[in-house]
């Protein structure tokens, strides 16, 4: 085939992939013959959807996914009147540990490939298309450190922005990271002005190298100041996000610590209630405390909002519904190792 005609059939390809379908048979603008060939050789998502849940009257439902080689990632659609958003996963595990957290709770298992990450997209695509919904915005918020798998999230990006395939402006695009601040440097050359978030949670190194490990090797002042480079450089204001933890990090020493390190900056602070994680020591702050705390922030002259927390049932929240089936699996193993011993 001559290069313009790949070219145009590339595109028709991915043009019938990014309205959503589901099998290269619906393709029918391509010719029949290589329909067949397509649906013998290849596969449209390397994806197995292993279960699904749905919280907040169906707004939001969440997919957990075998990868091949069967590790599983999940991905979460959130619906609102305006605007669909996608918290999409970019490693199994992660390797970072923050004791709080779902994800870090079990050993790391790997990177995704990029189109790993795309196809989440593509699914969130397929599924919002079958309710007559466009997917506009993507989290990098689900499981793992986008930053640790830097070229496959790089690359998944640079394709959901491309018109011709995904079309979602980058702006559109949230990058969260617990701060490795080399990647975060060469993020910014990247002229790719995806919106930064910072998990912070902390405003002193002594209880961020607690919640955050990788402060240890990246500390507050110098994460700081590469972040607030980063919305320099791209245009971009910063966010920051902060785990709300009743007791530990939402007393008015923390809203001073977050006062002296961001005000004057171009940023803005996220706080998240926390989801409750089991076999942790942590609590989430009653209604009063998050009030309280958001008072305390604003007071130091700070932009603050606090995040909505779709998914808070049927196991919704990122990390969640992957625990829940790793439970089952280690409790199925361990049933099994039981049994086995047994007879
Ligand atoms: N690893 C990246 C992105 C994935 S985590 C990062 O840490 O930024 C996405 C966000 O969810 C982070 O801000 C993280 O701190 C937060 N998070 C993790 N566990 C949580 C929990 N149990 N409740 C509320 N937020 C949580
Ligand atoms: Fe990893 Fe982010 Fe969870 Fe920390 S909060 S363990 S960096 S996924």
């Amino acid at each position: 085939m001559a290069n313009n005609a790949r070219a145009y059939r590339r595109r028709q390809l991915w043009g019938w992939i990014a309205r959503g379908v589901a099998s290269f048979e619906e393709m029918h603008d391509i010719p029949k013959p290589l329909r067949v060939a397509l649906e013998r050789d290849f596969r449209i998502t390397s994806l197995r959807t292993v279960a699904t849940t749905q919280a907040d009257t169906g707004s939001t439902s969440k997919t957990l996914y075998e990868l091949d080689g069967g590790h599983s990632v999940e991905a979460v659609v959130m619906r609102y009147t305006d605007r669909s958003t996608l918290c999409i996963s970019s490693q199994a595990g992660c390797p970072i540990g923050c004791p709080f957290c779902a994800t870090g709770k079990f050993p790391f298992g790997r990177n995704l490939k990029a189109h790993e990450i795309e196809e989440q997209a593509m699914d969130a695509v397929r599924l919002l298309a079958g309710e007559g919904r466009r997917l506009s915005h993507v989290v990098f918020m689900g499981m793992g450190e986008p930053m640790a798998n830097y070229q496959a999230v790089i690359e998944s990006v640079r394709r959901m922005a491309d018109p011709e395939l995904l079309g979602i402006s980058p702006r559109r695009i949230v990058v969260s990271t617990s701060g490795l601040i080399p990647r975060i440097e060469q993020l910014g050359a990247e002229k790719l002005p995806v919106t930064l978030a910072i998990s912070l949670h902390a405003a002193r190194d002594e209880l961020r190298d607690v919640l955050v490990p990788i402060n240890r090797k990246y500390p507050l002042e110098a994460l700081i100041t590469a972040s607030q480079g980063y919305g320099e450089k791209t245009g971009r204001r910063v966010s920051y996000e902060w785990v709300l933890l009743a007791g530990v990090n939402d007393t008015e020493r923390d809203a001073k610590e977050l006062g002296r390190l961001l005000r004057r900056k171009l940023a803005h602070v996220n706080l998240i209630p926390f989801n409750p994680v089991e076999d942790t020591p942590y609590r989430a702050p009653d209604r009063t405390a998050i009030r309280r705390f958001k008072e305390m922030v604003e007071a130091q002259g700070l932009n603050v909002t606090v995040r909505d927390t779709r998914g808070r049932d049927a196991d919704a929240a990122c990390g969640q519904l992957h625990e829940r089936v790793m439970r089952d699996k280690a409790t199925a193993g361990r049933a099994r190792v039981a049994a086995e011993t047994a007879s």
